[in-house]
């Protein structure tokens, strides 16, 4: 049985305080409840440290939204596995729709950033999608295809179990159109799948795969209880803590 893992992508919102504000009330809302799922946040850079201290000894484990597979140097910009470990994440998503559609990301230079966390010790939320127009000229397959495999170039089975994948259709996020929970088990199911013919069954079957796209609290129950959803990104609900917590607890 897979343990659920819902994060939240914070993106580019919240300053330090404002920041302080959402994780103090995620941490009482969560205080008393007993959780079926392991709860992540992703803050942006800025508030990593401070959400480290205050998420320290509660449920709330944290993550970065990015990083560089360089160890140092002279990267203007950027930020490395090791500075992220040094301020307590434990996750980092990777190849997310935005930073391969506005900032150019290749699957090449996701799979060098998937490889440098893994050494790390920094557990992967590894997004792939489609985009509207993929998907409406029937090549949704051949792109996931295309991605995972490329993705998880050179990875072992054994690193296979730090790594979570996340499907989120590009034409859902942010959009308020939600896959409907058939369209999105069919792509897990194909992404398991993928990872059973790459690995073996026993990865495939430990793999956590989270939908992401307009999950909202009047819909994750229903995605959640899909055979292959182990789990949620999610965007703009996860803003709010009365939202985000009341997707936790639909898991
Ligand atoms: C995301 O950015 O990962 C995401 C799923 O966003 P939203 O929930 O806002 O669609």
């Amino acid at each position: 049985m897979r343990r659920k893992v819902i994060a939240g992508n914070w993106k580019m919102n919240n300053n330090l305080s404002e920041s302080q504000n959402l994780i103090t009330k995620l941490i009482s809302g969560l205080s008393n409840e007993k959780l079926n799922s392991d709860v992540v946040i992703c803050p942006p850079f800025t508030s990593l440290s401070e959400a480290s201290s205050l998420a320290k000894n509660t449920v709330i484990k944290l993550g970065a939204q990015n990083m560089y597979f360089e160890e140092n140097g002279a990267f203007t910009g950027e930020i490395s596995a090791e500075m992220l470990k040094s301020v307590g994440c434990e996750y980092v998503i990777l190849g997310h729709s935005e930073r391969r559609i506005i900032f150019g990301e290749l699957d090449q230079l996701i799979n060098k950033k998937i490889k440098k966390a893994l050494q790390s010790g920094l557990k992967p939320i590894f997004c792939v999608g489609e985009t509207l127009e993929e998907r409406e000229s029937g090549v949704t397959e051949e792109v996931i295809k295309r991605q995972v495999t490329e993705g998880l170039k050179e990875i072992s089975a054994n690193e296979m179990d730090r790594i979570i994948v996340a499907y989120e259709p590009v034409w859902a996020i942010g959009t308020g159109k939600t896959a409907t929970p058939q369209q999105a088990e069919e792509v897990h199911a194909f992404i398991r799948n993928l990872v059973l013919n790459l690995y073996s069954s026993s990865v495939a079957e430990k793999l956590v795969i989270q939908y992401g796209g307009s999950v909202k609290p009047d819909n994750a129950a229903e995605l959640l209880s899909q055979n292959d959803i182990d789990g949620a990104l999610v965007g703009g609900a996860c803003l709010k803590a009365d939202s985000f917590i009341s997707i936790i607890k639909s898991a």
